[in-house]
């Protein structure tokens, strides 16, 4: 959630030498308080991309000219984003695409898996933990809602290690 995983998503695309029309930039919708048409990093970086609802809504994004596809919160897309992907690849198209490995209940988030499986490179990025400052690879959700998605709360969500991680649910449960 705040390991920079836009701002990378966002950097290999600006180091990249393929025509701008040649790529194509999307990112499920979840909700429209955004502008539509950007892409967005905590950081303040912004690249134009399509905003799409269903990994369907890609293909007739694809040109015959395309040559890569930059796909950021893959995971909030169904499992048919990897049907949508491997038909990319056989097509030389090259994908980046930038996900949460984990929900806040530490459960594989989305199609995940199956697109590391499916990756040629992974390159993973961390967060720092927001009670002692360590590596964190943990999401912890501070609002009790049961909702995978929580749409507009980026306060809603920390990173943290998996001590403080552990620490919060149990403290939760208790509760
Ligand atoms: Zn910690």
């Amino acid at each position: 959630m705040f390991a920079g995983k836009t701002t990378r998503l966002i950097g290999l695309y600006n180091e990249s030498t393929v025509d701008i029309n040649e790529r194509i930039v999307v990112k499920p919708l979840l909700d429209n308080r955004y502008q539509a048409n950007k892409i967005n990093s905590h950081g303040g970086l912004q690249i134009l991309g399509h905003r799409i609802s269903k990994a369907e809504e890609l293909y007739p994004l694809i040109q015959p000219s395309t040559k890569e596809c930059y796909i950021d919160e893959v995971q909030f897309f169904t499992p048919y984003i990897i049907e949508v992907i491997g038909e990319m690849m056989m097509n030389g198209i090259r994908v980046i695409a930038a996900g949460l490995d984990r929900d806040y209940l530490n459960r594989d988030f989305g199609s995940m898996k199956a697109l590391k499986n499916l990756a040629t490179e992974r390159i993973e990025v961390s967060a720092k933990c927001n009670v002692c400052q360590q590596e964190a690879h943990y999401t912890y959700r501070t609002n009790e809602s049961p909702d995978l998605v929580l749409v507009g709360h980026n306060d809603a969500y920390e990173a943290r290690c998996e001590t403080h991680w552990k620490e919060g649910m149990s403290a939760r449960n208790q509760v």
